[in-house]
């Protein structure tokens, strides 16, 4: 296999990471990478993470918070000009003023959050400067997913992407495409409209994969789903051709495509792997559990397939296509299912135990080693409170909030200003019975789905008696936290 990296790169790398370390000797800074596909809940993760710390939120399983060491959080200038802002004060606007949920990830955004703490122990004191800055690096799953491509060529490209696009559960969504490319001939001249067309249907045919009732994984390339500033650019403009010949004619359709195709892996997926994958110390994976658990049986599997290979970025083991890519060795990963506040709290271990079986087989399936893997349900926002309701002799569980407007349960549709009591229904006590192979009954009765899923409202904050507006409330976010920062302020 062709090396990846050439000389420069790897020269690049090693120049930033001792200016990085360098810097670091005098404010030490760990980056953390939040990542997870479209909608499973980055921007709102971040915006709960930061507004609790600076906020001193209820963060009990957050050491340094309980034991009272952290003097202050607060927000820095960046140390990257390149990046966008993670725009947290419009996010929490949001959420606090108008209780609407804020805009989502749609590219790279960055935010330095510093905390001055004080070390538990003496002898650490001595030695820290008591400053941590937590960089946050915001980007789409999406993009990730497309680092494999890093080691196919055109060809294997097209051939993966027609094989996918002919099996069973997308071969309906993806047959407008499919009879298009069928139709051109690769060894014609090339031609932009041509190259347009193509390009249009199979992004068409990719989106629809995503459609909520479908939920199937995302396949690359990533920028057709998330162009983030690329929109329209020509190394977008691209797509597989079936029936390819070994040296395509210059001037040939097969040529401007595979052209595009190299162009984009270099231009788009190689820098933005040097610059941002390869320089994160710890990641956060979100994944959308829940909606797979609505979607039925297939949607789990697939979503342990996205699991699979985002886990596999990060393995810079041996034999690895990205080895030598990676400056820094990322130690901790944390998969996440988030929204466990549509549960009641006794599926909330039973998310976990979901989550951490999707999570051991994906990362036995990737190869990963090296890194230390932990799995979590949690709410970075907790929309809903519990209660319990009667019902005949029976006493059931109940969670409360206000569904979205336009939400439905059955016949009743909500109109964003009512709270209701909602019964969620129960996950299975044994996680094997959502996968595939397990029973598969959990899931395949969607007529009467198991588990009933409304979108709520963000929450009403709290006041104290001086009016004083409590941080977001949440489901096990101070865990997270611990995790992914937690010894660096030991
Ligand atoms: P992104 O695309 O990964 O940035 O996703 P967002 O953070 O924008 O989240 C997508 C949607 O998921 C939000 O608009 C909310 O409706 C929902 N969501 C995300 N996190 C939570 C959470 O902790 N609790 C609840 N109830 N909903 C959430």
């Amino acid at each position: 296999m062709a090396s990846l990296t050439t000389f420069t790169d790897e020269a690049r790398i090693a120049l930033d990471t001792i200016s990085e370390r360098a810097a670091g000797l005098f404010s030490p800074s760990v980056r953390v990478g939040v990542t997870g596909l479209s909608r499973a809940g980055k921007t709102v993760f971040i915006s709960a993470f930061v507004h609790n710390l600076i906020h001193g939120g209820r963060l009990p399983l957050f050491d340094a918070q309980k034991s009272g060491r952290i003097a202050r959080a607060f927000l820095e200038e960046q140390p990257d000009d390149a990046v966008p802002r993670f725009q947290y004060e419009d996010h929490i606007a949001a959420l606090v003023n108008e209780r609407t949920w804020p805009d989502s990830t749609r590219a790279i955004s960055e935010l330095r959050l510093t905390i001055e703490y004080e070390s538990a122990s003496g002898w650490n004191r001595l030695l820290s400067s008591g400053r941590l800055s937590v960089d946050i690096v915001d980007y789409p799953g999406e993009w990730l997913l497309d680092l494999p491509l890093l080691g196919k060529s055109f060809q294997e490209f097209s051939q993966a992407s027609f094989e996918m696009a002919e099996l069973p559960a997308r071969y309906d969504l993806s047959r407008v495409w499919r009879e298009l490319a069928r139709s051109v001939d690769p060894n014609a001249d090339a031609d932009e409209m041509k190259a347009r067309s193509l390009f249009e249907s199979f992004a068409a045919y990719l989106k629809a994969c995503k459609l909520d009732d479908r939920a199937l994984s995302t396949l690359p390339p990533g920028r057709f789903l998330m162009p983030g500033d690329l929109e329209g650019s020509p190394a977008l403009t691209f797509a597989p051709l079936p029936g390819l010949s070994r040296t395509p004619r210059p001037g040939s359709l097969q040529a401007m495509m595979e052209r595009r195709y190299e162009a984009y892996k270099t231009h788009v997926v190689k820098p933005f792997f040097r610059e941002h994958i390869a320089r994160l110390d710890r990641q956060i994976v979100l994944i959308d559990a829940m909606q797979a658990l609505n979607a039925g049986a297939g949607a789990i599997t697939d979503l342990e397939h996205a699991v699979t290979e985002i886990l596999g970025c990060f393995r810079p083991g041996r034999g690895s296509l990205l080895t030598g890519l990676f400056a820094r060795r990322i130690d901790r990963i944390l998969v996440a299912a988030t929204k466990a506040d549509h549960l009641h709290h006794e599926s909330h271990d039973r998310l976990q135990a979901i989550v951490r079986r999707l999570t051991q087989r994906a990362a036995a399936r990737a190869n990963l080693s090296g890194a230390e893997v932990d799995v979590l349900a949690m709410a970075a926002v907790r929309a809903t409170r519990e209660g319990t309701v009667k019902q005949g002799r029976e006493t059931l569980p109940v969670i409360i909030g206000t569904p979205l407007q336009g939400e439905t349960i059955g016949t009743q549709t909500f109109d964003g200003k009512t709270e209701t009591a909602i019964f969620p229904g129960d996950l299975p006590a044994k996680a094997d019975l959502v996968f595939e192979g397990g029973t598969g009954k959990f899931l395949s009765d969607r007529s009467d789905p198991t588990i009933r899923f409304v979108r709520f409202r963000p929450p009403k904050l709290e006041r104290t008696a001086e009016g004083v507006t409590l941080s977001l409330p949440h489901i096990r976010l101070d865990r997270a936290l611990q995790f992914l920062i937690g010894d660096h302020l030991a």
